[in-house]
C-alpha cells in the first residue's frame, strides 16, 4: 500500500477508537513535544546518549552536578521560550475541551500542554514541572527566572535565602520520590476511563509506564502511538508507529 494510504487508513482506525470510547485518559511523554523542537531522551535524536540524566543522589552530593543541572535549565528554558505547542498538543488539547477526556497525565516537565490552552487543574503532571523551583529543605518556592538569574550571575547552585538548602526545579529526577497526589490523580483517571491512549512514550520509565500497563491488565482498551516500538504494544489493542502531530490531528479531524 502506497505510504499515504496507509496513513490515512490509521488516521481512520485511530478515529473510530476514539469515537467508540466513553472516556479517554490521555498519557503523554517526550515524544509529543519532539514536533515543537524539544529533543526526548530515547528517540533516535534523543538526549539518552549524551547527557545522561543528573540524578537526585549526585545533585545532594556534588557540586559538579547542580551546576552541570542548572547549565541544562538554562539551555532548557531558553529552547522553551523558543517553543510552541505543536497540533499534537492542540489536538490533546481540542479532546479535553470536547469533554472526551478529562485531563492530560504527563511525563514531560515541559509545560506545553497548559501553553496549548489545557488548564493547570487539568495536566497531572507526575514528572513535575521545569517552569517552577522550590528549596529542598525547607520547601520555599523560587521564581525561575530569577533564580536562573542568579545561577548565571554566581556559576555556583542556588541556595536559599531562609535555610540555606539547595534551590532544585520541581522535575522529579532519577532516585528522586515521587510525590504521591499527582500518581493518584492519574491512577484515578485512568480508573475512570475506558480507554488509556499513549502518545509518545517510550514506556520504559517506571512508575510511570505502569499506568498504561495496569489499565490493559485491568482490560481497558490501551492505544499505543509512538515512532518506534514499545515494551507495552503486545498488551495494546492498536499500536500506530506514526508522528503524533499528523496522525492524532488527522484522527481527530475525522472524528
Ligand atoms: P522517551 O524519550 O523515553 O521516549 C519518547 C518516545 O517518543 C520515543 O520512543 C520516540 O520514538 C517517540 N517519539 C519521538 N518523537 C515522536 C513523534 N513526533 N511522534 C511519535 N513518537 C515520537 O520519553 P518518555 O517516555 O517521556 O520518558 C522520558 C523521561 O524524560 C520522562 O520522564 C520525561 O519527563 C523526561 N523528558 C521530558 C521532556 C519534555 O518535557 N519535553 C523531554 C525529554 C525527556
Ligand atoms: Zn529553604
Amino acid at each position: 500500500m502506497p505510504p499515504n494510504d496507509s496513513a490515512a487508513l490509521e488516521a481512520r482506525l485511530l478515529a473510530d477508537v476514539l469515537a467508540t470510547a466513553n472516556r479517554i485518559a490521555i498519557f503523554t511523554g517526550a515524544g509529543i513535544s519532539t514536533e515543537s523542537g524539544i529533543p526526548d531522551f530515547r528517540g533516535p535524536s534523543g538526549l539518552w546518549n549524551t547527557a545522561k540524566p543528573v540524578t537526585f543522589q549526585d545533585f545532594n552530593s556534588s557540586e559538579e552536578a547542580r551546576i552541570e543541572s542548572w547549565e541544562r535549565n538554562v539551555r532548557l528554558h531558553d529552547m522553551l521560550a523558543r517553543s510552541t505547542p505543536n497540533r499534537g498538543h492542540r489536538t490533546v488539547a481540542a479532546l479535553v475541551a470536547s469533554g472526551r477526556a478529562d485531563c492530560v497525565i504527563t511525563q514531560n516537565i515541559d509545560g506545553l500542554h497548559q501553553a496549548a490552552g489545557i488548564e493547570d487543574g487539568q495536566v497531572i503532571e507526575i514528572h513535575g514541572t521545569c517552569r517552577k523551583a522550590s528549596c529542598l529543605d525547607c520547601g520555599k518556592p523560587y521564581a525561575l527566572p530569577d533564580t536562573l538569574a542568579r545561577f548565571a550571575a554566581t556559576r555556583s547552585a542556588p541556595r536559599c535565602d531562609e535555610c540555606g538548602g539547595l534551590i532544585k526545579t520541581a522535575t522529579i529526577s532519577f532516585g528522586q520520590t515521587m510525590p504521591a497526589l499527582p500518581m493518584q490523580q492519574a491512577q484515578a483517571a485512568i480508573a475512570a476511563a475506558d480507554l488509556v491512549l499513549v502518545l509518545g512514550s517510550s514506556l520504559r520509565v517506571y512508575p510511570a509506564a505502569s499506568l498504561p500497563e495496569q489499565a490493559a491488565r485491568q482490560g481497558k482498551r490501551l492505544v499505543i502511538l509512538n515512532a518506534e516500538p514499545t515494551p507495552l504494544d503486545g498488551m495494546a489493542s492498536l499500536v500506530l508507529h506514526r508522528g503524533i502531530g499528523q496522525l492524532l490531528g488527522d484522527a481527530f479531524d475525522i472524528v
